[in-house]
């Protein structure tokens, strides 16, 4: 059975998804890549206009959102041990971009350092 979501619909009449969807998954994997123990669940701010970051690795997702000039700029992406495929940003940047449309927002993950419950 086909457990894809809509979003994962449409990478385009080449079977490639979008110039962001690809470069935020090559950010993502660069960090990876670059040091998997350390940058394994740490947070990265993915621009939704072009899928660029800032360069930076963030502890958690408040530091993330808080250096960007503008929460809603970005789609807060935690690295996972198996990186991030070009399909699945494609998906959790025009999920992001219907969240916010809709004046919403993805849950924030507890964190201890900031007293996140
Ligand atoms: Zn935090």
């Amino acid at each position: 059975m086909n457990q894809d979501s809509h979003y994962a619909r449409d990478p385009g009449p080449l079977g490639i998804y979008s110039d962001e969807a690809r470069r935020a998954s090559d950010i993502i994997n660069l960090h990876l890549l670059a040091d998997p123990a350390g940058n394994n669940g740490r947070w990265v701010a993915i621009r939704l206009s072009d899928g660029s970051s800032d360069g930076n690795v963030y502890d958690c997702k408040c530091d993330a959102k808080r250096y960007q000039l503008h929460e809603k700029q970005c789609v807060y992406v935690q690295i996972q041990p198996n990186g991030l495929s070009a399909k699945d940003a494609h998906i959790l940047i025009n999920l992001t971009r219907d969240l916010y449309d809709a004046n919403r927002t993805m849950p924030d993950p507890p964190c201890q350092r900031h007293g996140v419950m």
